[in-house]
Order: C-alpha cells, then structure tokens, then sequence
C-alpha cells in the first residue's frame, strides 16, 4: 500500500547548484521546502566545465573550498593559424571543481532550513502530487508550489508536456595533462561547427578540454584531443539546452536553470543565468504561498523577472549563436584578425563581461570593420535589439 503523501509548500525536482539555489531561497523565505535529488550524491556526475566569471562565483555564495584555479584572460586560435590574446591583468574568472560546489550550496540550502531527499527521482505528477521511486521506493510528495531544477533532461518537462529548449549540444571534456598558461583559456572555434572547444587550466600542467557541438560531437572531439597529451583521468559528457523553453511556469510549477534552458549560448555557461532564475522563481512561490493563489496569470511575474534580468543578454546570445552557425572558417579568421588590434583589445579587456555579453557587442558594433564582418547577424534581426 502506497504511504501518505509528505506536503510541503515547495518542491524543488534536482539538486544541482540551481536546484540548491531555490531550495536555499524559498528555505530563507519561510516556505517548508523538499529538495528531491535521484543521485546518492550531490554533485556527480560532473557535466561541466566548472569556468565560473567573479560574478557567477558571488552568485553561488560559497567559500572558496571548491576554487581550483584563477584565470585572468584567454587565448583564442584560430585554426586557419591567426590568434589573440585578451589579458585583463586581474582574475576575472575561477575555475571551481563542480562537486565541490554543488555540495556546498546543498550544504548551505540544508542549513537554511531546506530538507534533501537523495537517492530518489521523480517519476510522475499527479495534481499537486509527485510520484516518486527511491530509496523509500514509491512515496508520493504533495506540494503547493514545484520548482523544476531538473537539467537539461527534465524529466518534470516532459510529464507536464511542456516544449523545451530550441537547441541541444552534446559536450565532451576531459582532464590531461597540458603546458599551457595556467591563467589563460584557450579557446579554439574550429574545434566544433558552431560552437567551440576549449582547453581551461585547473592547475599548472592540467587542463580540462573539451567541446560541445550539436552532431558528431564524439568524431570532432577524437579530432580535436589528438592536439593535446591522451593521459585522461576524467571524461565528462552531457548536455547543454540553448534558447530558452517558449513558457516556463505553468500547472504551479516554475522552471529554472538548464530545464529552462537558461545556459548562455555564447559560452555555454549555465550557473550565473541559473542561480538568479532560482531566486526570482523562490520570490515568485513565496508570494504565490503566501496569497494562496497558483493560477498561471500569478505565476506569470517569474517570467517577467528572469526577462527583466537577463531575458535581453539571452536573446542577443541567441542571435550570436545563430550567426555563429554561418560562419565558415574563413570568417572566423578573419574577425579574429580584425579584433587583434590594441585597441580593440583594449575595448574587450574593459568591456569583456561572460554573462552580459551585450555592451561588448554594441561597442564593436560601433567599428565599420568589425560591423562588415557582422553582416550576417545584422541579417538575422540583431538590429531590432538595439
Ligand atoms: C560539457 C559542458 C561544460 C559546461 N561548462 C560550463 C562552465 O564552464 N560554466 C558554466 O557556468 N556552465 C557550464 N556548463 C553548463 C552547466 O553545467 C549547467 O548550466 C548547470 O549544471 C545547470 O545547473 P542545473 O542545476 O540547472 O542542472 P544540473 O546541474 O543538470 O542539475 C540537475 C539535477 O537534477 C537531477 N535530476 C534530474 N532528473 C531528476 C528526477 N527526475 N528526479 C530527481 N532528480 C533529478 C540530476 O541528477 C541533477 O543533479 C557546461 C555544460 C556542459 C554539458
């Protein structure tokens, strides 16, 4: 006989830093919440590449236990043979070790007040009532409020037949043994038809590289490593969701982070869009709870937050990625040999932001070779945005 249903004002499905995040949030908020996660530990497996700018890191609110490495610029090689080299002279990015990170959200969202449920998954939602098999086998969880933080793969997604993301890309990553500088990422947009490979240092003499790519991500990857050592200890692979889901609240229940599909599709990172989604859909269940009202038309504000927050940089990242997918590798050269003049250096060191990548666009926007070589993505409506 299946139990009593436990009830709790918010459920949040995935304990990834983004399901952490809301858990952490709603706990702060007086809501008696429930994180449910379907591994046994928190931060495993890693599908990342763990890049972080300062201000993703901040956005986690953890010490810096998880910090690896401090990167203060990037290389960017193009396989035509140009290259560039943007030095900020300051860390404006650490490299975390994800597990690390992830359990200390969860620890901090535990100590808010937020209980974790591991080892169990969702598997069905019936009115305000989950379907869960785990380590209780089937326990039904009643809820007043459901945040989806369940990744790229959401399963919550699927059950309340929601449309998802527009693109997918398979990422695959391993950590060598590399010589490079360990302050400087480098970036190679050649290693994957449009989008990119990367190697970022962890540690001098290591370095996770990898690539994301939306076909034949393993064949480009067997490609690409053969440029670097084959002394792989890790191998990571996963998915990344790009292009938001066309609604994301519906059936009371909000989705955050990857099951939105909220990563940035300039660079692919999804923590800084993700954890500050988790907060506006936190604030978006507490009133909800505290009005006892949860029809869509209330829940429509953790829309209109996330879209006053960052909805601009996503939909300008779109843009860029659809650019990116009619660049051949001539055109890539020849912007990288544009921009490799001092003072446009200069103006990406200054205006170079990984999560709010618009002012940088509009500056070089302003200079006629750059805006040449931009033709394509003025043709794809960019202009509207500005
Ligand atoms: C190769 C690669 C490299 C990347 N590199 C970076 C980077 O350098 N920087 C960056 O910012 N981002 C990076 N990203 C993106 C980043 O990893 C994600 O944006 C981030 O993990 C999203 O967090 P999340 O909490 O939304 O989802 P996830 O981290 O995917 O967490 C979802 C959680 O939900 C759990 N879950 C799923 N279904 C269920 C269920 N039915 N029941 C219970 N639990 C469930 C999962 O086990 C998981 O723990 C990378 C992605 C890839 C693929």
């Amino acid at each position: 006989m299946a139990s009593q249903p436990m009830t709790y004002d918010v459920v949040v499905v995935g304990a990834g830093p983004v399901g952490s995040a809301a858990a952490s949030a709603c706990a702060g908020l007086g809501l008696k919440t429930l994180c449910i996660e379907e591994h046994g530990t928190i931060g495993y497996p890693v599908q990342c590449a763990g890049l972080l700018s300062n201000a993703a890191f901040a956005e986690c609110r953890v010490s810096d236990r998880s910090v690896l490495n401090r990167i203060s610029g990037a290389r960017v090689l193009s396989a035509k043979g140009s290259g560039i080299l943007v030095d900020a002279k300051k860390t404006k990015a650490l490299v975390v070790d994800r597990g690390a990170l992830d359990r200390e959200m969860a620890e901090h969202a535990a100590h808010d007040g937020a209980e974790y449920l591991l080892r169990t998954s969702v598997c069905g939602i019936r009115d305000n009532t989950l379907l869960t098999r785990g380590i209780h086998r089937e326990q039904p969880i009643s809820f007043k409020m459901l945040i989806a933080a369940d990744g790229p793969r959401s399963t919550i997604a699927r059950l309340l037949g929601m449309q998802r993301a527009k693109v997918f890309l398979a990422g695959i990553q391993e950590d060598i043994l590399h010589q490079g500088d360990p302050g400087f990422v480098e970036l190679y947009p050649d290693a994957a038809p449009g989008f990119f490979g990367w190697a970022i240092p962890t540690a001098p003499g290591r370095a996770r590289v990898g690539l994301c790519a939306r076909t034949h991500a393993h064949e480009h990857f067997a490609a690409f490593i053969k440029k670097f050592s084959s002394s792989s200890v890790h191998l990571v692979t996963g998915t990344l969701p790009l292009g938001v889901m066309p609604k994301t609240y519906a059936h009371r229940t909000l989705f955050v982070g990857d099951a939105a599909g909220f990563a940035k599709p300039t660079s692919g990172g999804g923590i800084y869009t993700g954890v500050r989604s988790a907060r506006h859909a936190a604030a978006v269940a507490a009133e909800a709870c505290a009005r006892n009202r949860f029809d869509d038309a209330g829940l429509s504000g953790y829309e209109r937050r996330w879209k006053a927050d960052f909805g601009n940089e996503l939909a300008l990242g779109f843009r860029l990625f659809e650019m990116r997918q009619h660049m051949s590798g001539q055109d890539v050269d020849d912007l990288i040999r544009a921009l490799n003049t001092p003072d446009l250096l200069q103006t990406i060191e200054e205006f170079g932001d990984m999560d709010r990548p618009s002012a940088l666009v509009k500056k070089l926007l302003l200079r006629p070779g750059i805006l040449r070589l931009f033709k394509p993505l003025m043709q794809a409506g960019l202009r509207s945005l500005f």
